[in-house]
């Protein structure tokens, strides 16, 4: 019997696993491995420090630990995990799409956004997906695999680093080269490739690493963090236990069982009522709203008695609404909703007092945005 959130649904084809890195492990257990290496447990704490607080990743910086044992701790606990293919830019390089080759040659995703007031970052969990949402290029090449912690974590830390050596400018970008100015992360969506709470017991590895005090952790705040599901309701009733203060967003699509166990066919499984209630439950003991996802598709889900179908489930509750032009993907019969039936869905749902915003659609001409990240390296 798999635990509430072990989903046996989808089973990853089978990769090599990757290589042990110390992102994967808890302090405690980065102690023991560096004990295991035969060196003092005390430059565990050293190598966090390298990684997580100075992002000094290549050995020869390492001056505080003696030259012999560098190489031997970089190869037990600090294993190059994955390289960049390429990064393709756009709105004047303040979005940037990163292609990632894992050890066994899986190809990831992740997509950083600098805004004037906030860095967001956009992660890939799993390679591929096995949720096979219709509409989504993600989802039509099925999964790969699940991503490890440190697969997970790795693409924060260039992404933190990246900002850091100011390779991401700021408003009004810059010329091509030139140095831009230094910023912060503030805020991680796992929204990339994958469904993360299928990959629960890496999502919240990952999830503790990046917000684990520094040198532990990054030291990045929780309540910048969230993760998204299409409704995995053991898995939602699970990570509502864990205690954590990120924020919920749930793929919905459709507020009816009819046309959403065509969306997400996962709601064959667990239907609209089951996902909203585990959706009010993380949010009574997390105490922060969730987010709800709707991508609007022409003739398809944008319909006005819809709209206020999902304006009465949601009406009074800790909640609130992005609602998401729909991205066009290549060959897909799907299309974005015309401008008037998304204008006339805000101000239904608005007349049940729900908030909500249209997303905006940043990455979309690189193919960056939600439901688009594939991974080829055409
Ligand atoms: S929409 Fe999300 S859950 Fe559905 S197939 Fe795409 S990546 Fe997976």
């Amino acid at each position: 019997m798999p635990k509430p959130g072990e989903l046996t649904f989808v089973a990853p084809r089978g990769a090599a696993r990757p290589p042990r890195h110390l992102a994967d492990l808890t302090p405690a257990e980065r102690r023991e491995a560096v004990a295991g290496a035969g060196e003092k447990p005390f430059r565990a704490k050293q190598l966090s420090q390298h990684y997580f607080s100075r992002l000094a990743h290549d050995p020869a910086q390492w001056t505080d630990i003696p030259a012999a044992a560098r190489e031997k701790l970089a190869a037990e606990l600090l294993p190059d995990l994955m390289s960049v293919v390429r990064h393709i830019s756009c709105d004047e390089g303040m979005t940037r799409k990163t292609l990632w080759k894992l050890h066994d040659g899986t190809l990831v995703e992740s997509v950083l956004m600098r805004y004037p007031d906030r860095v967001t970052m956009c992660i890939s969990s799993q390679a591929g997906c096995g949720m096979n949402c219709p509409f989504c290029a993600t989802g039509q090449a099925g999964l790969d695999r699940n991503l490890s912690t440190a697969e997970i974590v790795h693409q924060i830390v260039d992404g933190v680093r990246a900002l850091r050596d100011g390779e991401v400018p700021g408003a009004g970008g810059q010329a091509e080269g030139a140095a831009g100015t230094p910023a912060r992360l503030s805020n991680i969506v796992f929204m990339g490739m994958g469904e993360p709470l299928a990959n629960y017991k890496r999502v919240v590895g990952a999830i503790r690493r990046l917000t684990d005090p520094e040198p532990d952790g990054l030291g990045l705040s929780q309540r910048g963090i969230t993760v998204s599901t299409v409704g995995l309701v053991p898995a939602m009733l699970r990570f509502a236990d864990e205690g954590f203060k990120c924020r919920l967003a749930v793929s919905l699509h459709a507020p009816d069982d009819e046309l959403r166990d065509t969306l997400v066919p996962v709601n064959t499984r667990w239907k609209v009522r089951e996902v909203l209630d585990a959706a009010w439950e993380y949010a009574a003991k997390s105490s922060r709203r969730v987010s709800i996802e709707y991508a609007l598709i022409k003739d398809i889900n944008d319909q006005a008695w819809r709209a206020d179908l999902l304006g009465r489930l949601l009406k009074g509750r800790p909640v609130h609404v992005n609602l998401i032009p729909l991205n066009p993907t290549p060959g897909s019969k799907w299309t974005a909703s015309r401008p008037e039936d998304e204008a006339a869905f805000v101000q239904a749902l608005q007349a049940h007092g729900v908030p909500v915003t249209v997303r905006d659609t940043r990455g979309q001409e690189i193919d960056g945005a939600c439901g688009q990240l594939a991974a080829t390296e055409r």
